[in-house]
């Protein structure tokens, strides 16, 4: 087992890496910008080296300073978490260059999974469902062929794209060139290519991903799904486990597939593979090779703490288990709560001036917040995740009221009475929700507001 990690991150991600190395007596070592100094991560951790100024592109996202912290400090292994550098392939290959363990799956696999046209060629040959799609688009000429060939409405996307980025929708000829040309213009300003490609557009689907184990040894298990189509701008803001559209059979099904696929393709380590759901049938979107955000929903009903078993893995270690030792017990529903206006989004930064979380049986906080701590206004807007776990769907969403009902954050604003309002809907309350769903709501409500 390693001895020391290095958590290449920071926030509430790093911390919980801390956690699960503590727990396995391994030492951490934090690395922070300047404006995380007083960061709880920071404060935790073993050891902390300061590998820069604020902006991330100069600390986290600095590789160079990253893998010198690592040598200095004697960290045997680097675990990326998620967002920063845990999916780029260049830097997981720089850190085992070093002799040091990646805690990820191997480059080549990053390398696969991180370009979506060769992505969905692998899923495909593995057997996964999957979008009818193009291969790269050279000219304008070229996206009105293939989009004749699939039918609109389609998708143009970025072949490296993420973050919801560089993706646009065209429902026509009339539109497929603006489509087109402005996915390509996204793609060269935000990503290392430029190259896009097409998908078959669904129109009223689920986000479902399945999350996976595989060892060094070729032993697969899933552990079930999650239900991520509560969305705005494409981006998550409540997710759930299991997905209320699911039944038994189906979740077995598409359970079988992926194990398969992921044993064909050979992947190690913990990944999770995004699917659209649509009248009863999946549709491959994009495998993530890292830590998700909402990890702690799946370990609330598994009782399989991912981040250790990720450790374990790395280290050389066998699952151990199999399919049939796997048990999902209950329901759990994680809410990310950002510091943001609630009515625009606007990120608000500044001094917590207040800070009490929830507890009781079945709450989970993971966060980096303290009262008096400042949120610098250089990162990600979410400052916390509040994850309900209970037997039902029904009895964890009266406790997640409950819970968004006891929590104090005073000094910012926050998402928490969006997501109060989210959960007092009867679609919301009935699992009758799409990926549109939360979008349309809020532009009701602004309407309604004005009217
Ligand atoms: P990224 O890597 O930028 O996150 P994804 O390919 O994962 O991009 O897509 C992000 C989101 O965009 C999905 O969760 C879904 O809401 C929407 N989306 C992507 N592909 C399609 C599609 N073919 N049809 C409908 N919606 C899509």
């Amino acid at each position: 087992m390693f001895e020391k990690i290095l958590i290449a991150n920071r926030g509430e991600i790093a911390l919980r890496i801390h956690r699960a190395c503590r727990e396995m007596g391994i030492k951490t070592v934090a690395v922070h910008s300047e404006a995380d100094a007083n960061a709880m991560h920071v404060r935790l951790a073993d050891e902390a080296v300061c590998i820069g100024p604020a902006r991330s592109g100069d600390s986290y996202l600095n590789k160079p300073a990253i893998i010198s912290a690592a040598i200095i400090t004697g960290a045997d292994a680097i675990h990326p978490g998620y967002g920063f550098l845990s999916e780029n392939a260049d830097f997981a290959e720089m850190v085992e260059k070093h002799g040091i363990t990646f805690i990820g799956p191997t480059v080549e696999q990053m390398r696969l999974m991180g370009d979506k046209i060769t992505a969905r060629k692998a899923a495909k040959d593995a057997g996964l469902p999957i979008t009818e799609g193009s291969p790269a688009l050279d000219t304008i000429d070229d996206a009105k062929h293939w989009a004749h060939k699939i039918g609109y409405p389609v998708i143009i996307k970025a072949k490296d794209g993420g973050g919801g980025k560089g993706m646009k929708i065209s429902f026509s000829d009339n539109d497929i060139e603006e489509a087109y040309t402005m996915a390509k213009a996204e793609a060269k300003a935000s990503f290392p290519s430029d190259v896009v490609y097409m998908e078959k557009y669904l129109q009223h689907p689920r986000h479902i991903e399945m999350q996976v184990l595989a060892d060094k040894y070729g032993h697969v298990v899933h552990l079930g799904e999650r239900d991520c189509s509560i969305q705005r701008n494409n981006q998550k803001v409540i997710e759930e486990c299991p997905s209320p559209a699911l039944n038994q059979k189906q979740r077995q099904k598409i359970g079988e597939i992926v194990r398969k696929a992921i044993a064909k393709i050979g992947y190690q380590n913990a990944g999770t593979l995004e699917f659209l759901y649509e009248d009863g049938r999946f549709y491959f979107m994009e495998m993530n090779t890292r830590l998700q955000v909402e990890h702690p929903i799946t370990e609330a009903v598994t009782g399989i703490d991912i981040v250790k078993e990720q450790i374990r893995i790395a280290a050389g270690s066998q699952l151990g288990y199999t399919q049939e030792d796997i048990h999902f017990n209950g329901h759990a529903i994680e809410c990310r709560i950002n510091a943001e206006d609630p009515t625009n989004f606007v990120p608000c930064p500044g001094k917590i001036q207040e800070w009490h979380a929830p507890g009781g049986l079945g709450v989970r906080v993971d966060s980096e917040i303290y009262s008096g701590y400042s949120i610098p206004p250089y990162y990600d807007s979410m400052i916390a995740k509040l994850i309900v776990h209970a037997q039902t769907r029904n009895a964890a969403l009266m406790r997640l009221r409950r819970a968004l009902e006891e929590f104090v954050i005073m000094g910012v604003k926050t998402t928490i009475p969006l997501h109060q309002k989210i959960i007092s809907q009867p679609e919301y309350l009935d699992g009758q929700y799409d990926i549109h769903w939360l979008e349309k709501f809020m532009e009701e409500q602004s309407k309604n507001k004005e009217g």
